[in-house]
C-alpha cells in the first residue's frame, strides 16, 4: 500500500510573531497579514494545547 499523506512544506523567511524565532519552513504559505501572526512549531503546539 502506498502512502500519499505527503506533507507540503513551504520554505521562506519569517519570524514568530510570538517568540520572534526565525521561521524557514511551514505547513502552509502564509499570505497578506497572516504573515504577521505565523508562530513557530512550539508557540502553535502551546496555543493548540491551550485550545484543547
Ligand atoms: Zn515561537
Amino acid at each position: 500500500m502506498e502512502n500519499n499523506n505527503e506533507i507540503k512544506r513551504f520554505h521562506g523567511d519569517w519570524k514568530c510573531s510570538q517568540c520572534g524565532r526565525e521561521i524557514t519552513t511551514l505547513p502552509f504559505e502564509p499570505k497578506g497579514r497572516s504573515i504577521e501572526r505565523v508562530k513557530c512549531v512550539e508557540c502553535y503546539r502551546k496555543m493548540k494545547e491551550a485550545e484543547a
